[in-house]
């Protein structure tokens, strides 16, 4: 599948990129940075577990705009230190360089939340970043990857785009969410050796809490991984950095 958006709403004069929501203020989306977060629109993937289904159609109608991005930064000079392109998947609209580059000429450092589906779209906006929140959805095979992407897959390009951040030598994490649907601790292990051994140094595991379409994963299946002290010893070993998020 090669998803893109629609030519008539890539790169439009006053809208380099299709925004779906902006959260004004965050100091969790980006290590130590007091942030706006921009959900851009559109997203290739199905993940079972997604938050902000919302953002997953590109042509879907929003009420954010570029616009009111800009208004929002000029506003908050001085109080925000960096913006944070999140999604959706931000890497689907080639309008991010441009977008990345006005907010920095603003005065503002940028990071980025992905699934690395567009390795050759990671590459044109690499030097721009300064930290990447890297998201693992499975074990680097292609059909855990379908599993957990809703059909989606193409991990080749998640492993092509991880090997540009090893190499990019910025700071970046991995991390992934639990959800007991998909994944086991079996497969936590695996991709922590798979991780490591490419040579990342900072891993977390996210909880997942059941979506609202979700009636039947309990409360002590998302938590299984959390309280399995073998793994989480495991994973400690693994990498420089690791923490759990609940
Ligand atoms: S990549 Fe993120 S936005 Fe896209 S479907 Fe998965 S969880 Fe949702």
């Amino acid at each position: 599948m090669n998803w893109r958006l629609p030519n008539s709403l890539q790169n439009m004069s006053n809208n380099l990129i299709r925004i779906g929501d902006i959260e004004k203020f965050s100091i969790v989306d980006f290590p130590n940075k007091i942030a706006v977060v921009v959900f851009m629109q559109g997203c290739p993937w199905r993940c079972p577990f997604c938050y902000n289904q919302s953002l997953q159609n590109p042509n879907a109608p929003t009420e954010a705009a570029w616009e009111n991005l800009i208004h929002l930064l000029e506003h908050r000079k001085g109080i925000i230190d960096a913006v944070v392109f999140s999604g959706g998947e931000p890497l689907l609209q080639d309008g991010l360089p441009q977008a990345m580059d006005k907010v920095k000429t603003m005065g503002f450092e940028v990071g980025m939340h992905t699934g690395g589906y567009r390795p050759e779209a990671l590459q044109k906006v690499i030097s721009k970043v300064i930290w990447i929140g890297f998201d693992i959805k499975a074990p680097l095979e292609e059909n855990r990857y379908k599993e957990a992407t809703g059909g989606a897959g193409q991990v080749d390009k998640v492993k092509e785009s991880l090997q540009i951040l090893l190499e990019s030598g910025i700071h970046f994490e991995c991390r992934t969410t639990c959800d007991p649907r998909i994944l086991n601790t079996d497969d936590i292990y695996k991709i922590a050796d798979e991780l490591s051994t490419l040579g990342v140094k900072e891993y977390y595991i996210q909880k997942y809490r059941p979506i609202e379409s979700d009636k039947t994963t309990k409360e002590s299946d998302c938590e299984k991984f959390f309280q399995d002290e073998k793994l989480i010893a495991y994973l400690k070993t693994k990498f420089a950095i690791f923490d759990v998020r609940k």
